[in-house]
């Protein structure tokens, strides 16, 4: 029978002790339903997640809905919104009583004094042509300014089709700003012209988030086994959706059979009692998703079928490796 230790050599078996002593838990919450921009493309105000619940403003309600939180199990609170920055007092909620990360737009400079090492990850939708369109300014040069050489903080670049023989020079103004970079890529969730991926341009990313990989180890957060997880949405020959995502919310999940899933995995609205059915957009068709996060968990769950040959198995660990980086669970 093949085994973890029959398949890795002494330094692959260290790395991979080193991670299966996580044990994740992770949700997600909607700190606040309101941004101060509004970027075509937004799976949240897309699919009206903006409207479903009435925000809690009473920051003791926040207290204890971290603390039943942390009692229910969950490790790694994941901030998203609307924008967390707009809420301090409810990130602080969190910050203060589970290991947390905060999504932000990097408008709003995080005050490093009340949080010195929250995990801040900066969203970037491109060059400054495409984030005019799709965001209606030029966040980075804000947000670069905001968090240039922040140990703590790093920009998730979500790749469009219009970035294709672009990325290389963005990864470079990150790398300038002293900073490191996850890739992702866009859903196109409004359906905005131009913005739709097309076979021949996930094939085409692929290749340039490889050689971003080789070019810039130090800044680039990723592996080439996600670059092609996420470009083809399949792995070892299942394709990724609605019958595969981990992502779902668990007690929504009506799936039968049920796949393999992230264990307690709740996405919370911010009313602190509505839940949303998955990770991201609650109307977007899985046939289409993109969601990182979720191509991420969905190899992680499935570390046994990654025991089969040590490629496969290495494949695994470095994914595993990437979302601990990104989450400070282990160093860059
Ligand atoms: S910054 Fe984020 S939450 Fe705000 S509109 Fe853009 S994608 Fe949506
Ligand atoms: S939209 Fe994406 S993350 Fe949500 S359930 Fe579908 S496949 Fe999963």
């Amino acid at each position: 029978m093949k085994t973890v230790s029959s398949l890795l050599d002494g330094e692959w078996y260290e790395r991979y002790k080193r991670i299966s002593k996580l044990y994740i838990r992770s949700s997600i919450y909607d700190v606040t339903n309101r941004c101060n921009l509004r970027c075509k493309g937004c799976f949240f105000f897309s699919s009206g997640e903006d409207r479903v619940a009435v925000e809690e403003y009473d920051t003791g309600k926040w207290e204890a809905f971290v603390d039943r939180e942390k009692a229910r199990g969950v490790n790694l609170a994941i901030l998203i919104g609307g924008e967390p920055t707009l809420c301090l007092d409810r990130v602080e909620a969190f910050y203060k009583r589970v290991p947390t990360f905060c999504a932000t737009n990097g408008q709003i400079k995080l005050p490093r004094d009340r949080f010195p090492d929250l995990m801040v990850g900066i969203s970037l939708w491109g060059d400054q042509a495409d984030e005019k369109v799709l965001r209606g300014k030029d966040t980075f040069a804000v947000s670069s300014k905001n968090y240039s050489g922040d140990p703590n903080a790093y920009y998730l670049y979500t790749i469009t089709p219009r970035q294709i023989g672009k990325t290389e020079g963005i990864i470079k103004k990150i790398q300038d700003a002293g900073l490191k970079v996850h890739m992702q890529l866009l859903s196109n969730d409004e359906g905005v012209d131009g913005f739709s991926w097309r076979p021949q341009e996930l094939q085409a990313i692929r290749d340039e988030m490889d050689a971003a990989l080789d070019a810039y180890p130090d800044t680039v957060i990723s592996s080439k086994y996600y670059h092609e997880i996420i470009t083809t949405g399949e792995m070892m020959g299942r394709a990724f959706g609605w019958n595969e995502c981990p992502s779902v919310t668990e007690p929504l999940d009506r799936r039968n059979p049920q796949p393999k899933r992230l264990i307690h995995f709740i996405r919370w609205a911010s009313d602190l009692s509505t839940m949303h059915r998955c990770c991201t957009s609650e109307t977007r068709d899985c046939s289409t998703c993109k969601d990182g996060a979720a191509h991420i968990s969905w190899v992680m769950v499935n570390k046994r079928a990654h025991i089969r040959t040590p490629k496969d198995l290495q494949n695994w660990i470095e994914v595993y490796e990437m979302f601990a980086k990104l989450y400070q669970l282990i160093p860059w």
